[in-house]
């Protein structure tokens, strides 16, 4: 995820694009770059850090002048955030320039092909090759760019929004789409390009979302034309009258970012697996992983060392680990970890998780476990993050930037990539059957339709919260491997709504807390079809017969669960190891829908921050 801006017109391009790319700051902030075209050549600065980084280095190297530029605010998936691997990226020849946001899937097939054909690259990107094969395509077939552009993504899997001109015709900028958003102001005799309508809504209110497989060309003294990528065809472009504020358009057009990451969640548990879960061909490919395969199957244990939200997919990864890999797995909060003097031999594998990869327990308990001679795996959703430089190896969750201090689409996307981790080693080390495994995969493949499904029922939840939004404490419970579901669910309300809440396993109620449920108080209990199901559906009856109120996560067609709960929220079946992804979104929605209604900060909760860089 990243954000992107050009424009083209009689307008200096400079200040369009810089405040435009800060109001794109959103959708990633690791590096930032400008090309400008200043009537003779093309002006390039780019930087790590910060849009506001960028305005000192453009001061330090460039003039600002020029009616045509394109910039970047990158969010990084392929290669460290430094100045090299910013966008834009030059071709070969140092004529064509182009921005990218997504992902080239296949890009390191075409990266081969092209170094045999003499080119060379200096970044790491995807999106480096992606230029190149378009100077190829352009040299080889002697066509204009907008026709290379086009041969070039007919040979790209992935996905892409992308921004790109040639130095020796400077009247035009190409554009094209497939997965990630991209926008076209148009104003008089003047195109604007955007991820979304924030970097021109105060030039122009005229604007074409591109659908996926569209590209135009935005050419000075002529109508867009938009054309359909696969076979050409002329499309009759739909220009809409934008009635946006700048702040609605930068969420999405929600209300909070949080809700935006919940509702992104279909697309980004896509991302996390895009190009790493190849269903029908039975393969997972890992990139972090593969080489290191051997530390797992032959580990002692594992142990996980997490905070937070993070702690809880640690503990979901437990259960699935153990199920398919049969290693034992620990599940630690980093601060307890380090201020132990805890038992970790070479032989045993630590994997660390943390959405910002900057959490400062998180990170001093690697420290300890590397001290001690264990093999340390990350998972981090910011990429050259502090903890992903510190572990061994490790995995993106490709989450892209999460604004929302209450992590959403983060829990998601961890469990996402453990899941795919330990169906990995299960199948290297044998203790999952290829029937289970193959089963699993496909099913993984299905989570985002699921996940959109389980959306759905968005407006039965804020019924559901009108309810219970008075309620003064909550209780979420679950089994198995949605116990953790019921202490993220607990966290969630707590985090924003400032409501008492605890999750328990269902079984441990009549330890303790069942003397806590009157008629006063609302019970969530995930009782989805599983191995747990009677157990649960007994539990549901002990609180009811005590008067508690149960809201009920079942499964699409439940009717016995149903029949005993007083609110229902469904969610569709899925193999129980999966359910977790799943079960978790209602309740997502459930304490933002409380939060809101209770006027309370839902963004910027109060005494928290996102990253917790302080032990
Ligand atoms: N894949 C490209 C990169 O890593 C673009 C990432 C983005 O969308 O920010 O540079």
């Amino acid at each position: 995820m990243c954000g992107i801006v050009g424009y083209i017109g009689s307008k200096q391009a400079y200040p369009i694009i810089i405040n435009g790319l800060k109001r794109l700051e959103y959708r990633g902030y690791d590096s930032a770059g400008i090309a400008l075209y200043d009537g003779t050549d093309i002006q390039l600065a780019k930087t790590k850090g910060k849009v506001a980084d960028l305005e000192e280095r453009v001061a330090q190297e460039i003039s600002k002048k020029g009616t045509l530029g394109i910039g970047h605010t990158r969010w990084a998936t392929h290669g460290v955030p430094n100045d090299v691997n910013s966008h834009p990226h030059f071709s070969n020849s140092g004529d064509l320039v182009l921005i990218h946001n997504g992902i080239i899937e296949n890009y390191a097939s075409l990266k081969i092909e092209l170094i045999n054909r003499g080119y060379t690259f200096k970044s790491d990107t995807d999106t480096e090759v992606l230029v190149n094969l378009i100077e190829e395509i352009k040299k080889q077939e002697n066509v204009k760019l907008g026709k290379a552009v086009q041969i070039a993504l007919n040979q790209v899997v992935g996905a892409y929004a992308i921004a790109l001109f040639d130095r020796k015709k400077p009247d035009e900028i190409v554009v094209a789409k497939l997965g990630s958003p991209l926008a076209i102001g148009i104003g008089n005799n003047e195109f604007f390009v955007a991820s979304d309508a924030s970097p021109f809504i105060e030039y122009t209110n005229n604007a074409i979302y591109l659908e996926d497989e569209e590209m135009a060309i935005l050419r000075l003294g002529r109508e867009i034309r938009v054309r359909k990528i696969k076979d050409d065809t002329l499309v009759n472009p739909n220009i809409q009258k934008l009635k946006l504020s700048l702040e609605q358009i930068e969420k999405g057009g929600y209300d909070h970012f949080m809700l935006k990451e919940i509702f992104e969640q279909p697309s980004v548990i896509k991302d996390t697996y895009r190009g790493r879960l190849l269903a029908n061909q039975g393969i997972i490919k890992l990139g972090g992983l593969e080489d290191y395969i051997p530390r797992f199957t032959n580990a002692n244990r594992i142990v996980i060392i997490a905070c937070g939200t993070s702690w809880h997919a640690g503990l979901v990864a437990e259960y699935i680990f153990e199920e398919w890999t049969r290693i034992p797995v620990e599940v630690e909060y980093a601060s307890e970890f380090r201020y132990r003097n805890p038992i970790i031999t070479e032989k045993d594998v630590v994997i660390a998780i943390s959405q910002s990869g900057e959490t400062a327990d998180t990170l001093a308990a690697i420290k300890l476990a590397k001290e001690k001679g264990a093999f340390v795996y990350g998972i981090c959703n910011v990429v050259g993050s502090t903890i992903s430089r510190e572990t061994h190896s490790g995995t993106y969750t490709h989450a892209g930037p999460e604004i929302g201090v209450a992590s959403t689409k983060a829990f998601t996307t961890q469990i996402t990539v453990l899941t795919m981790m330990a169906l990995k080693i299960g199948k290297v080390k044998g203790t999952i059957s290829q029937t289970d495994y193959m089963m699993h995969l496909r099913e993984l493949e299905m989570i985002p339709t699921h996940v959109a499904e389980a959306l759905k029922s968005n407006d039965k939840i804020e019924e559901i919260a009108a309810v219970f939004k008075n309620a003064t404490n909550f209780l979420y419970l679950g089994r198995g491997v949605n116990f953790p579901v019921a202490l993220e669910g607990a966290l969630k309300l707590k985090e924003i709504s400032y409501i008492h809440a605890e999750g328990y396993p269902a079984a441990e109620m009549k330890h303790g807390p069942i003397a806590l449920i009157d008629e006063q108080m609302p019970v969530v209990v995930i009782a989805v079809n599983s191995n747990h199901y009677g157990k649960v559906v007994s539990n549901i009856e002990e609180i009811k017969a005590r008067s508690g109120k149960i809201i009920a996560v079942v499964t699409e067609g439940d009717t016995e669960v149903r029949a005993l709960a007083d609110y229902v929220m469904e969610v569709p079946k899925t193999p129980e190891t999966l359910t977790p992804l799943v079960t978790t979104i209602p309740l997502q929605l459930l304490s933002y829908h409380i939060a809101v209604m209770l006027d309370k900060n839902v963004d910027q909760p109060r005494n928290l921050a996102k990253s917790v860089t302080v032990e």
